[in-house]
């Protein structure tokens, strides 16, 4: 059997210093520390968080997480938040430690820019996403679009228009949902804001998974970037494409029918998790089948940075 492994895949600059930034915050802050939503979108990041000694608030937007916390540190996740809520965390005597990505805060500038001067801004994103949550909150001349019927009920009266999109959204999505606005509006600005690490891993893994009979996306259901790389190596690369948290999703019946076999991974899968599953995949023997009960469990404290007691 063959393996194809994507290069780059895995952890973006954006996620390495969210990880660095949590566990310095661990170290050094004010406790009780709090993640307004998960760090980046891995749970076994979160628990092994939780256990070094931060708590992941999830299940509703920021907003209403932060209504939860009346002391201590707060950390903004990798994803961005509105800026209002920075300024209410201040207000409630919250110390802040700020984790948005460069690239995050590389968008949220060009909507503040283009919303001075006068335009109303079309934003393609995911519904019920952190990242475009943070950026709606910068303004109310913001409209959400995530498919064609978003843009078929758009009623926008303005002439200005700007356009631009999350930073994980899968490129070719875009470029369609750009052709279907540009039919609808004749007169749009565009400048699409798909960060490079999202962009390159989307390369990469569309030219690897058309050469492979069975690609596995290693990465987190919540995992925006995890799952657009999962429709891009279905989808445009026609192969038979499966999401996996780990090594124990592997089905051998799937692995024993496939001769080349195309592994990557989303911006915020840990490494020890990825090269598990390599690892599984080229020691795989199918007259000899190890079964998933003797792989060995990573220890959580193992897949973020050291923290020092
Ligand atoms: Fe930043 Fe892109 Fe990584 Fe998200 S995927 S954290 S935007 S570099």
């Amino acid at each position: 059997m063959q393996i194809i492994k994507s290069v780059p895949r895995g952890y973006c600059h954006g996620v390495v210093r969210a990880l660095n930034i949590t566990s310095k915050a661990i170290r050094e802050n004010e406790k009780p520390i709090y993640i307004l939503g998960e760090i980046v979108h891995n749970k076994k990041i979160s628990d092994a968080f939780l256990e070094a000694g931060a708590i992941t608030l999830t299940g509703n937007t920021r907003k209403e997480l932060l209504k939860t916390i009346d002391s201590g540190t707060v950390i903004i996740t990798a994803h961005g938040i509105e800026p209002n809520l920075i300024v209410e965390a201040k207000a409630k005597g919250l110390s802040i430690v700020d984790a948005t990505c460069s690239d995050v805060y590389k968008t949220h500038n060009i909507i503040k820019e283009h919303i001075d001067k006068g335009y109303e801004i079309i934003y393609i994103g995911k519904e019920n996403h952190p990242e475009p949550e943070g950026v709606l909150g910068i303004s109310d001349k913001i409209h959400l679009v995530s498919n064609i019927k978003d843009i078929e009920d758009l009623n926008i009266k303005n002439e200005k228009l700007f356009v631009t999109n999350q930073t994980t959204m899968s490129k070719y999505e875009i470029s369609f949902l750009h052709e279907k606005l540009k039919e609808k509006f004749s007169n749009i600005k565009i400048i699409e804001e798909i960060c490079d690490a999202t962009s390159l891993r989307q390369d990469i893994s569309l030219e690897n998974s058309k050469k492979a009979d069975l690609s596995y996306v290693v990465g987190d259901i919540n995992s925006n970037n995890t799952n657009k790389l999962v429709e891009i190596c279905k989808d445009l690369g026609k192969c038979k494409t499966f999401r996996i948290d780990s090594v124990e999703d592997i089905n051998i019946e799937d692995l024993k029918k496939a001769s080349v076999v195309h592994v990557t991974s989303g911006a915020s899968t840990p490494t020890i998790i990825t090269s598990e599953v390599i690892k599984f995949i080229e020691d795989f023997n199918p007259n000899d089948i190890k079964t998933h009960n003797n792989i060995s469990k990573i220890e959580l404290n193992r897949i973020i940075p050291r923290i020092k007691k």
